[in-house]
């Protein structure tokens, strides 16, 4: 744990914010005591730079590795593809493939474009929509990324993203003349969205399907309505529910098609491939701008996808991971109800949160963290199911935090004090939503 904290220390000297992505930075979790990085990772077990090793029961590489970390039948697609030639002058076959095998699993789409990145593939949809209506403003709900028009909600003066992404985001870099051409809209909320259109000739609605909550009183219906009749596109970012309820986006459960999805996350599990889906009429106006990038034509990503969605399908992971989160959310619960502690527990069941209802929040999911981290678990108290994470290890985490809810228990009632048992700092707030 330690030689990971030194690199760390030398890491914030050297890369600004320590880590390229938020949500994996030490201090997520449990400041000065993280092992921060890993040499090693197979299944739902990661090793540290000391050679310590650990269940994963958090995140999973933030939601990439629904079929665990590598998986041996994915892991054979890439080494097969690195053997043969991962780069070349000509293109990459399974790009095709891949655009094919979307293309089933979405019946209602024409085209595929490709990117490796969530955000990217996002900047890509909205790229193409707002060339394909001609118009600049968009409706948005959820989180999408870090690029410039999606941040630029913020220059709007309202704190815009605070209920999207985070609190108090200073959109520092990002052109203040995007300002009044993003307009965020809450989840269930259909009539602020039906105002924001009326006044703001919106020609983009881009949202997540599900928050941490799912659809009421027909709310994607009514969204699907809405931009028939007023010739809007409908772009469905799936980049994190994707895969976890359906073979393919989270809209298929409920029953209502966009002209665009985006894919991310599980695509490839692990390696990165993200995609966007779309009707050919809007699709096609790629090609009256300009999209195109250098490593979007490299081949492990596709490679990767064609792989994991072959195992994905075969064995109907996302039903396997629905039922893992299920069982995991049902021991929160139980240990929750012997120890007399409240917790709401969001998030569909394969990304799953809990939160003490307590002023003490963050600093127990803290002492969750150092007390299972030194039981052998990675664990907060976010869950990202895994098909790799079987009874026996679901019982031997529960087992594990069985000890850790006594002692909130007895912080609750005012026996102990929080304050004395965290070895370090508290963690910091992440996201206003699950990822
Ligand atoms: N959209 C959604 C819904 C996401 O959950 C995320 C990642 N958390 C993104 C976009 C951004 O993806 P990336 O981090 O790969 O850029």
């Amino acid at each position: 744990m330690k030689t990971g904290q030194n690199l760390y220390k030398k890491a914030k000297e050297l890369i600004p914010g320590g880590t390229m992505l938020l949500s994996k930075r030490p201090e997520m979790f449990l400041p000065e005591l993280w092992p921060s990085y890993f040499s090693k990772s197979k299944g739902c077990y990661v090793w540290d730079l000391d050679g310590n090793k650990y269940t994963d029961m958090s995140i999973m590489g933030i939601g990439t590795n629904t079929l665990g970390y590598g998986n041996e039948e994915v892991d054979k697609a890439v080494l097969d593809t690195i053997k043969k030639g991962n780069m070349s002058t000509l293109n990459c076959p399974e790009e095709v493939y891949l655009a094919e095998k979307l293309i089933e699993i979405n019946p209602w789409a024409d085209m595929v474009r490709f990117a490796r990145s969530g955000g990217e593939a996002n900047s890509i949809a909205i790229r193409i929509a707002r060339s394909a209506t001609g118009k600049d403003n968009i409706a948005i709900c959820g989180y999408h990324g870090w690029h410039d028009w999606y941040l630029s909600a913020n220059h709007n003066g309202n704190d815009d993203l605070s209920g999207h992404l985070l609190k108090g985001l200073n959109p520092s870099g990002v052109p203040k003349n995007l300002k009044d051409t993003v307009f965020p809209f809450r989840y269930n909320n259909f009539d602020e969205l039906l105002s924001i259109v009326d006044n703001n000739d919106i020609g983009v609605i881009k949202m997540e399907v599900i928050r941490n909550f799912g659809p009421e009183d027909n709310f994607l219906k009514k969204v699907r309505e809405l931009a028939n009749t007023r010739n809007i596109v409908l772009i469905f970012d799936e980049c994190t529910s994707g895969f976890r309820e359906t073979f393919g986006g989270i809209h298929k459960k409920y029953g209502v098609e966009p002209d665009m999805a985006m894919y991310g996350k599980t695509l490839g599990n692990g390696y990165a491939i993200t995609a966007i889906v779309g009707i050919k009429s809007v699709m096609q106006s790629a090609q009256n701008t300009f999209i195109s990038s250098t490593f979007w034509t490299e081949r492990v990503g596709p490679s990767a996808a064609i792989a994991t969605l072959n195992v994905m399908e075969r064995i109907k992971s996302w039903k396997i991971i629905t039922e893992i989160g299920k069982k995991v959310r049902d021991g929160w619960k139980k240990l929750a109800d012997n120890h007399g502690l409240e917790i709401k527990i969001s998030g569909i069941p394969s990304l799953s949160t809990y939160n003490f209802n307590s002023t003490n929040h963050f600093k127990y999911k803290t002492y969750i963290t150092q007390e299972m981290l030194s039981k052998g678990f990675l664990a907060s108290t976010i869950f990202y199911a895994s098909i790799v994470h079987d009874d026996k290890i679901i019982d031997s985490y529960l087992n594990a935090l069985d000890d850790v809810f006594k002692t909130i228990s007895g912080c609750e009632n005012g026996d102990i004090s929080i304050d004395n048992l965290l070895k370090g700092s508290v963690c910091h707030s992440g996201f206003e939503r699950l990822n």
